[in-house]
């Protein structure tokens, strides 16, 4: 370890910071968050450092600077844009053992700045050790966005109560245990949705021993495939609950972010193979919460999008068993991204529709209104009923020349597009085998699609928390 990683105090300890422009100013700006007490050196001092000067946040010393300063101050920040300065500010604070950084200068540095995310109280510092400064901030970046802002609450929260809880719970062991359980459930959660006063009332049955028996059941959606069209809240969810009863549409790099001991369930539906009952699946969700579970019900897309989640809820609802819903990025967001089509545009199309021609035995859908002009109709489960679609379309009084497209497995590595008209597309899609999961996109917005598949996490940096690449199981 060639760093020792240390918090320091600095309310009121004393900070010198050489030099006076821009650089200067945003350490400036930094240590005046922690409460140091700053004096600037510079013979020419930048404006935003003498406004602060001006409202008596730090001293100004318009004047060279000389080592006999150094004494009286227990940490210098070397902020010049001349080298030789920076090297004699270090050299005399290591004469007199003080601590030193020199901005962009790990070598005369004795003390490094890291990359933070602050929750203050809850801190999060990464360091590599002044090697990589870019990867240091991509990694916070990543970490930034597992630690949604609210986890300051959380932290703040838990401060208030911990004297508290060491009172009534005496044993170490046991109380790290009922601290994880808070961590993990509904009071976290409460505090995550914004409701403190909820609660403090939660944490205060907790402490007296009258938690509430069940669980909690989130209805999550997973979006198209890629892990990082996941949503926060999905991300955080998936990584705190106990239970993940998924669908078969949601990839393994998605499952990846759940927590090492949960449980999986697949629940998965396939068109034309035998499968778990819409019914079964509820039972199962009221069995799980109502045996204490923190259930996360992941979905493929959005759970309230051909996801069948109104159903669940309704289910839990009956058995008297809090939800959430999380929604998801849809199949027709992710599909239409990908290919730069945009599904609503100022001159070709006004509305979208999202729809699918199969459902139950009798069900047809209305297909003049889907044929009229100027809208985009986006088909969900749609592959095997193309010929149907198009003819239907064509019948209804769409014009065959309408471009149309099928985009199988939109947003993942797997991704193929087949493009054309109404009257080309079924032929086009059979020739290149097309199979599920594929949307069906139809309208004047699809001839603005681009030929080349838009950037995506195949071509970007893949993200440090997904190592695996998204591979969907998926079917309709
Ligand atoms: N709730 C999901 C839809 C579930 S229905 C959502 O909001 O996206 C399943 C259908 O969604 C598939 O048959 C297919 O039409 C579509 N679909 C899901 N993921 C897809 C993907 N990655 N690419 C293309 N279509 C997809």
């Amino acid at each position: 370890m060639d760093y020792f990683p240390l918090f320091a105090r600095l309310h009121g300890t004393r900070c010198l910071i050489v030099g006076g422009g821009e650089v200067a100013a945003r350490k400036a700006k930094q240590l005046l968050r922690a409460g140091a007490a700053i004096t600037i050196v510079a013979p020419e001092i930048h404006t935003e450092l003498e406004q602060l000067a001006a409202e008596g946040k730090l001293d100004l010393r318009r004047e060279q600077f000389s080592k006999e300063l150094i004494a009286g101050y227990q940490l210098i920040v070397a902020a010049t844009s001349d080298p030789a300065v920076n090297h004699e500010v270090a050299n005399a604070a290591f004469h007199a053992q003080r601590f030193c950084n020199v901005v962009d200068d790990r070598e005369l540095s004795s003390v490094i700045v890291p990359a933070v995310i602050d929750r203050s109280p809850l801190l999060i510092a990464v360091s590599t050790g002044g090697s990589s400064p870019v990867l240091a901030t991509r990694i916070r970046q990543e970490i930034e966005a597992l630690f949604p802002p609210a986890m300051a609450e959380l932290a703040a929260f838990t401060g208030q109560w911990r004297a508290a809880v060491q009172d009534r719970i005496s044993d170490p062991d046991e109380r790290r245990r009922f601290w994880q359980l808070i961590m993990n459930g509904k009071v976290a959660d409460l505090l995550f949705a914004g409701r403190k006063q909820e609660a403090s009332v939660a944490m205060q049955a907790s402490m007296d021993g009258h938690a509430p028996t069940h669980g909690e059941a989130w209805i999550v959606g997973a979006g198209p495939g890629d892990p990082e069209l996941l949503t926060l809240k999905a991300a955080r969810i998936l990584g705190s609950a106990e239970v993940i009863l998924h669908d078969r549409l949601v990839a393994p790099a998605i499952l990846e972010m759940a927590r090492r001991d949960a449980e999986f369930i697949s629940v998965g539906k396939q068109a034309g193979k035998p499968s778990i009952q819409q019914d079964e699946i509820n039972a199962l969700l009221i069995k799980l919460v109502r045996a204490g579970k923190r259930v996360c019900r992941l979905k493929g897309g959005d759970p309230f999008i051909f996801g069948r989640g109104g159903e669940e809820i309704e289910a839990l609802e009956a058995a008297g068993l809090p939800w959430q819903v999380v929604p998801g990025i849809t199949a027709a967001s992710a599909c239409a991204a990908a290919a730069g089509l945009p599904l609503t545009h100022r001159n070709l199309s006004r509305s979208l529709v999202l729809t699918t021609a199969q459902g139950a035995d009798d069900y047809q859908p209305d297909w003049s209104n889907l044929a009229r002009a100027g809208q985009t109709v986006a088909f969900y489960m749609g592959v095997s009923q193309l010929p149907d679609i198009c003819r239907e379309l064509i019948n209804a009084g769409q014009t065959p020349a309408c471009p149309a497209v099928l985009i199988e497995n939109g947003s993942t590595l797997q991704e193929r597009r087949i493009q054309g008209t109404l009257a080309t597309l079924p032929q086009l899609a059979m020739e290149a085998g097309a199979v599920s999961p594929a949307l069906v996109i139809v309208g004047e917005v699809v001839g603005l699609a681009r030929a080349q598949t838009a950037v995506q996490h195949e071509a970007a940096p893949a993200s440090l928390w997904s190592r695996a690449a998204a591979r969907p199981t998926n079917g309709q």
